[in-house]
C-alpha cells in the first residue's frame, strides 16, 4: 500500500484516489489569522485548549505555536457510535486530566461533519463548569450539519467530500500528509 509522496497532486490509499484540496502553505496561513484572533481574545485569560484526539493533533501544535500568549494545553479521545437506532452515543475514551472549573476553555477539533461529536461532547465540557467555552476548527462541511454546532474559529468551511492529510486519516493512513486532499469520486472532481 504505497501512498505517500510530498510533492504529489494525487496520492492513492487503497484503492482511493486523493487530489491536492488546501496546500500546507494555505493551510498554515490561515492558521496563523486564526491564532492572531485568538490570541487577541484570550490575551491576560490563560485559555485551556483541549485538542480532540487523534485528528487535530497537528493543527492544534500549529496553531498554539503560533499565539504569544500564556496557556495551558490538554487533550482527550473521544469515540461515536451511530447505530441502527437514530440516536447515536458518544464515549469518552481519554478524558481531559486537567480541572477545567473557572477556565476558559476552547476545544480544538479536526472537523465538524454532522456535528454529533460536539454535539455530544460540548455538554460534557459544560457539566464540568468552565468560566466559558468556544470552539475551534480547522473544517466545517456546512452542507453535511445534522447537529446544531456553535463553533466560535473556523479555518475552511469545505463541501461535503472526504478528505484526509494534515492529521486526518483514512483507515489510519495519510495523517502525516502535509497537504489536505479530498476523495475524487467516480466522475472525476
Ligand atoms: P461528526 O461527529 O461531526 O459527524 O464528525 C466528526 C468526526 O468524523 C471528525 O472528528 C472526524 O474524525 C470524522 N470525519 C468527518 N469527516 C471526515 C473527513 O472528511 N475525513 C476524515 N478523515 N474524517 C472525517
Ligand atoms: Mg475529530
Amino acid at each position: 500500500m504505497m501512498y505517500f509522496s510530498e510533492k504529489k497532486d494525487v496520492v492513492t490509499i487503497g484503492a482511493l484516489d486523493f487530489a491536492i484540496y488546501l496546500s500546507a502553505r494555505e493551510i498554515q496561513n490561515r492558521i496563523r489569522e486564526v491564532a492572531l484572533t485568538i490570541e487577541k481574545d484570550y490575551d491576560g485569560k490563560n485559555p485551556l485548549f483541549l485538542v480532540v484526539l487523534n485528528g487535530a493533533f497537528i493543527f492544534a501544535g500549529d496553531l498554539i505555536r503560533n499565539m504569544d500568549i500564556a496557556c495551558d494545553v490538554d487533550f482527550v479521545k473521544v469515540s461515536s457510535y451511530k447505530g441502527l437506532a437514530s440516536t447515536g452515543r458518544l464515549e469518552v475514551k481519554i478524558p481531559n486530566e486537567k480541572d477545567l472549573t473557572g477556565r476558559h476553555v476552547v476545544i480544538l477539533e479536526d472537523i465538524v461533519d454532522s456535528g454529533f461529536t460536539l454535539d455530544q461532547y460540548v455538554p460534557v465540557v459544560q457539566a464540568q463548569k468552565p468560566a466559558s467555552l468556544k470552539i475551534c476548527t480547522l473544517l466545517e462541511k456546512p452542507d453535511a450539519a445534522k447537529y446544531k454546532v456553535n463553533v466560535d474559529y473556523k479555518c475552511f468551511s469545505i463541501p461535503t467530500k472526504f478528505v484526509i492529510g494534515y492529521g486526518l486519516d483514512f483507515d489510519g493512513a495519510g495523517r502525516n500528509l502535509p497537504h489536505i486532499y479530498q476523495l475524487i469520486d467516480e466522475w472525476g472532481r
